[in-house]
């Protein structure tokens, strides 16, 4: 049975490695949160350690943290998996970074014979569990087909957006249209629900009409409309607002390195930041529609 380290065992880490588990491999977890092991564990999986303890036999190694330095220090650092792992083992990194971290990591790990590809997803956690995400994945052809048969237990679309950082720049522009999508919408429901119309009615409304989008479909940010979206469930869980800013911050800096001129997003990241100021990092991205609220 093929042995793959799954690093980050977060709120879509779980569920992916979870998937794997129940597609038949042998799943060896790391994550700093002893519950998250446990989670994996009682799933079918195995804990580890230290990443090291995870990674060692493994074939595969799949990451999926938080940010670009976790993923930097986690291959390349002095105690980083690139110094252990064996040369023909296959690494995917699912984490939203710098397209150009990927970049460094994705030319150290050709250096030393090790495939490698930058993989981020969308579809959040629900799309996890079910395991229907998309990928973005960049990287060589030949290892993105070496990689297709465990992004498709997990996913259901895989794209390949091009050579090294490629899968990041197309997440990045993703989530920032997404920022903008979820930040319009908190705006519209608001203006519907301050005049008296039901927001379920008025998502169902605007959801078959021109303002259609994946917010209405599938992430509705007014508490109690979609019973399985964060919303109805204080906004825990999900995509936390501290990630969301990350992104758009990779999104300003990309569009500084090509002077893109990104307006929605620039207001878009100012929203973000003002609602962190105002609630903390940590709750679900969606309730920014709670900026539209008045202070009590
Ligand atoms: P999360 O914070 O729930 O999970 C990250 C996990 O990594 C945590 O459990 C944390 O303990 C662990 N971790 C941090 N440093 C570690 C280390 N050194 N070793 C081992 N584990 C470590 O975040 P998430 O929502 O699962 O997001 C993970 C990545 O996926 C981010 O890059 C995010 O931008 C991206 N993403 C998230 C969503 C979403 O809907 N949540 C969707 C698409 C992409």
């Amino acid at each position: 049975m093929t042995k793959i380290a799954f690093i980050g065992l977060g709120n879509m880490g779980g569920p992916m490695a979870q998937n794997l588990v129940k597609a038949g491999y042998d799943v060896c977890g790391f994550d700093l949160v002893p519950e998250a092991l446990d989670q994996l564990a009682q799933a079918g999986g195995s804990k580890a350690g230290s990443m090291r303890e995870a990674a060692q036999g493994a074939r595969v190694v799949i990451s999926m943290l938080p940010a670009g330095k976790h993923v930097e220090s986690l291959y390349l650092g002095d105690d980083g998996l690139f110094n252990i792992i064996d040369r023909s083992s296959l690494v995917i990194d699912c984490s939203t970074i710098e397209a150009e971290v990927a970049k460094k990591v994705g030319e150290r790990a050709e250096e030393q014979g090790i495939s490698f590809i930058d993989a981020p997803v969308s579809g959040g956690t629900a799309g996890a569990a079910a395991g229907t995400l998309t990928f973005m994945v960049g990287g060589s052809a030949g290892i993105v087909e070496q990689a297709r048969p465990y992004l498709e237990v997990m996913g259901q679309n895989i794209f390949h957006a091009g050579g090294a950082g490629a899968g990041q720049l197309a997440k990045i522009c993703n989530n920032m249209l997404l920022a903008v999508l979820m930040t319009g919408t908190s705006e519209a429901l608001k203006l519907g629900i301050d005049n008296g119309l039901d927001p379920a009615v008025l998502a169902e409304i605007m959801n078959k009409s021109s303002g259609g989008n994946w917010v209405l479909e599938k992430y509705n940010p007014v508490p109690g409309v979609m019973p399985e979206a964060p919303a109805s469930n204080g906004y825990q869980g999900g995509f936390m607002v501290g990630l969301m800013a990350k992104d758009l911050g990779l999104a300003l800096n990309t569009a500084a390195g090509s002077k893109t001129a990104t307006p929605m997003a620039s207001l878009a990241d100012n929203l973000y930041k003002m609602h962190a100021i105002r609630t903390g990092s940590t709750k679900d991205f969606s309730s920014i529609i709670q900026l539209y609220d008045p202070v009590n």
